[in-house]
């Protein structure tokens, strides 16, 4: 059956999970380095973006000097704002009206002055950016947790200084298979205690002990990706008990050898479970495959009808942290796309 199929660019949308330099425009990127005289690793140049598996042994790492050599042409504060704007752009293009960008200010603090001064930077370029854009955006700061727990504590209390102007939740990003969400107990407590979202990496390269680390150490409201809850069913009514939104991106589980296939990539059996779900693009830039490429793929690959997909735009809204008017706007935008009739089908418009 050939259920409706509206418009997804007019789908309101918040991307939560959203790495800075990640988000990068391929143009920008090769323009930026053709400036500084870089050579760029060739996967950084496939238009069909890259493809590795980072379940293998050292697969992470591979994957972690390619973000690394997009990240080295953001030299300082002017190249940081022009990607902040380009993000905000690309966004508004997509529906989106809410952002979340995450980043871990120790890997921009000496080309930005420090890891507040690195912090102060992004959120200027974010304010001007949205004033541009009526995009809303916000940062997440976000630990390695290949590092010392003692760094992520203190990047908690740098992020700790931005709660409430600009910073709205604290991450733990990098290689799973290194670092249990335990270590850093004491950051995320950091964190929570001054009102911001607990937002770990948790269930991309390990299953249950590090979903459930994340949930009961660090009282996570939302997972970054978080998929291999899907392994057990105990793990998924713990994430919907708690009401957990797991951050799942599908371009980037299939590029980077999470799932073998789009089809593959748990939304549906997540969300019947009761764990609410939030696309997301994770590193555009990488994998080419944007926010609302992500929404297209399980259409059309999971064939999820348009209640289906609101359901998805409207489990993000609500586990954003977008102030209280623009979650209202925004969820009432998804009522209203739903309700509106979809375009009829003709001969000449696109599938
Ligand atoms: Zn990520």
């Amino acid at each position: 059956m050939d259920s409706a199929r509206r418009d997804l660019t007019t789908l309101p949308k918040a991307h939560l999970h959203l790495h800075l330099a990640g988000a990068m425009r391929p143009a920008t990127l090769m323009e930026l380095a053709a400036t500084q005289g870089r050579r760029l690793p060739p996967e950084l140049l496939d238009p069909a973006g890259a493809r590795l598996d980072v379940t293998a042994r050292r697969g992470w790492s591979r994957f972690q000097r390619l973000y690394d050599a997009a990240r080295e042409v953001l030299v300082g504060p002017q190249e940081v704002r022009r990607l902040v704007s380009e993000i905000a752009q690309d966004e508004r293009a997509a529906g989106s009206g809410w952002v979340e960008v995450q980043v871990d200010p120790s890997s921009y603090a000496a080309r930005l002055g420090g890891l507040a001064a690195g912090v102060e930077v992004v959120l200027d370029a974010m304010a001007a950016a949205s004033a541009d854009t009526g995009v809303g955006m916000a940062l997440i700061v976000a630990a390695n947790r290949t590092r010392h727990p003692g760094e992520a504590e203190t990047l908690a209390r740098v992020a700790r200084r931005f709660a409430g102007v600009g910073v709205v939740g604290f991450g733990l990003s990098n290689d799973e298979t290194r670092g249990r969400p335990e270590e850093f107990a004491k950051a995320f407590r950091i964190a929570r205690e001054a009102g911001l979202l607990s937002v770990p990496h948790a269930g991309e390269l390990r299953g249950t002990r590090s979903v459930v680390g994340a949930v009961e150490a660090l009282h996570a409201d939302r997972l970054g990706h978080g998929v291999r809850a899907v392994e057990d069913p105990a793990t998924m009514a713990l994430l919907a008990a708690r009401g957990v939104v797991l951050e799942v991106c599908p371009a980037s589980n299939v590029a980077l050898g999470v799932a073998g296939a789009v089809e593959l990539v748990p939304v549906r059996q997540l969300r019947a479970a009761g764990v609410p779900v939030a696309l997301g693009a994770d590193d555009p830039l990488l994998f080419r495959s944007g926010l609302l490429e992500q929404y297209a793929a399980v259409r059309d690959q999971q064939g999820l009808a348009d209640e289906a997909l609101a359901g998805l735009a409207a489990d993000a809204v609500r586990g954003s942290a977008a102030p209280t008017p623009r979650r209202a706007a925004l969820l009432a935008g998804i009522d209203a796309w739903l309700a509106a009739p979809p375009a009829p089908r003709t001969a000449t418009s696109p599938a």
